[in-house]
């Protein structure tokens, strides 16, 4: 069986991996809050835990792993956009328009990652699901005396938790000079992070022992992981900006809520995707979103193929260059593997992979396996070797086909699109609405736009019916 190993951030050492049930490999990855779009930035945890996810089902088996990623969709900024859209006249509650904004910002994440190639993982829990299960761990601490109530708070007692700090490496002291601890007065100790929080009459809330209120972002994490992966886990993954406080919390929280439990093995932390040298974030303004890209036509594999060409504990930059370059690589192996079957992947991909995920070493590997890839059976195992990266697949295909269009079948579409709009002028509906249906049936997406007509080709385009058309 293939070794994997995994820099794991609470030893600081690349470790073997032995998971605690090989029947059940467990992973949780922090999720998105789901208040906007997805920025670039969010992608890439989601691209790297997806090769560890595949790489962990070719290993053990699709049956055997777990993978649990989850929304946060109790959160004061999704509470403040439902506010401002309410305050910008539209109808409905504001509970209505939180749920509207959550249902939509969802199914947009789930079709931008899926554009990457990503996987969906085995659950997707919603905290909004799991509040009594938030309510008991919150009881569980209290009870022994890991946290307090006041004020309708619950914070947890930071100080009664001897190993707090041991994930990023800081003393309790150090954190208190470091970071924007907020000072309020039903703390004990600064340090101190809320649990459950008091809800306004117009803000969501549930009833629990403290009264009416919600949980705190740190708490969704712990009592999600318990509910669905067990006191004890494998892996927890996130990008490294989380590691403090986020995880430390999650850490302390679980860990004294469930002694018995070491809550997760290995720690994963992708680092940041950067614009020039700042990681890029919402609150920084510094942002574009996958959608941005994917509209401007920026297949979601090349996305992915530039994203994989940098290690996960490095930063890296979304730049042109790398995007065309991408994209010449894909359409070359796209072509070499056209019709071809995948085999068994190739051993030193798959090592490659199992070192702590070096997916930039196999994409040199996947080159060399291109160039000499004469025969089928070479052919199918570089094809293997791609998809076993969620390179290559059938779902990302089809772009390279459609943007291989010759300049002279451009140039009969806007011929055609400048004898629609000629039509239009004229009144001759009959034409413009002959023109309209012939585009349908040749499969070329037609769409009107301020600035004129923009069109594309869809997966089913065919110019010789575009032909027939002049
Ligand atoms: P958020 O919705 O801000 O909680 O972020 C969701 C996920 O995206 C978390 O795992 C973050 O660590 C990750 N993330 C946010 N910004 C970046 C970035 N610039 N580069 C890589 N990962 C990021
Ligand atoms: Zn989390």
């Amino acid at each position: 069986m293939t070794e994997i190993w995994l820099h794991n951030t609470r030893t600081r050492k690349k470790e073997r991996f032995a998971p605690i049930d090989r029947e059940n490999v467990r992973m949780y990855v922090c999720g998105p809050t789901v208040y906007d779009r997805a920025h670039l930035g969010n992608a890439r945890p989601v691209v790297v835990f997806d090769v560890l996810y595949r790489l962990l089902r070719h290993v053990y088996g699709a049956d055997h792993v777990r993978y649990v990623r989850n929304f946060t969709d109790v959160d004061d900024k999704i509470n403040a956009t439902a506010l401002a859209r309410k305050e910008a006249g539209a109808d409905g509650s504001l509970e209505d328009l939180i749920r509207e904004r959550t249902e939509e910002t969802i199914g947009w994440y789930l079709s931008d990652m899926a554009a990457l190639g990503a996987m969906e993982p085995t659950d997707m829990p919603r905290a909004t699901g799991f509040i009594p299960q938030m309510i008991e761990m919150i009881e569980g601490l209290i009870e022994s005396g890991h946290a307090y109530a006041a004020e309708g708070h619950v914070l947890f007692r930071v100080r009664s938790y001897q190993a707090y700090g041991a994930l990023s490496g800081r003393s309790v002291d150090d954190m208190i000079a470091g970071a924007r601890v907020e000072v309020a007065p039903y703390k004990e100790d600064p340090m101190d992070f809320v649990l459950w929080k008091p809800s306004t009459d117009e803000l969501p809330g549930w009833d629990s022992p403290w009264g009416r209120g919600r949980p705190g972002w740190h708490i969704e994490c712990s009592a999600m992981s318990y509910d669905l992966l067990g006191e004890s886990f494998d892996i927890h993954g996130g990008g490294n900006d989380l590691m403090f406080p986020h995880h430390e919390n999650e850490i302390a929280q679980s860990c004294c809520a469930h002694p018995e439990g070491g809550f997760a093995k290995v720690w994963l932390h992708n680092e940041m995707l950067q614009i020039e040298g700042k990681k890029m974030s919402k609150s920084l303004g510094n942002f574009f979103t996958v959608h941005d890209l994917l509209e401007q036509g920026v297949p979601g594999e090349v996305i992915r193929f530039v994203f994989l060409g940098t290690h996960y504990r490095r930063p890296m930059d979304w730049t042109e260059k790398k995007r065309g370059e991408a994209e010449a690589v894909l359409r070359d192996w796209r072509a070499l593997s056209e019709g071809v079957a995948p085999g068994a992947p190739d051993v030193e991909v798959l090592t490659l992979l199992a070192d702590d995920l070096n997916t930039a070493g196999a994409i040199t590997r996947l080159h060399a396996l291109a160039k000499s890839a004469s025969d089928e059976a070479a052919k199918a195992a570089f094809l293997a070797s791609a998809q076993l990266m969620g390179l290559l697949t059938d779902e990302l295909g089809g772009w390279d086909a459609a943007a291989e269009v010759g300049d002279d079948v451009a140039a009969l579409i806007e011929a055609l699109l400048t004898d629609r709009s000629e039509a239009r002028k004229a009144k001759d509906f009959s034409r413009a609405d002959a023109l309209r249906d012939g585009f349908a049936a040749a499969g070329l997406i037609v769409k009107d736009t301020p600035q004129g007509a923009e069109w594309e080709m869809g997966p089913d385009f065919d110019a010789a019916k575009l032909e027939a058309l002049k």
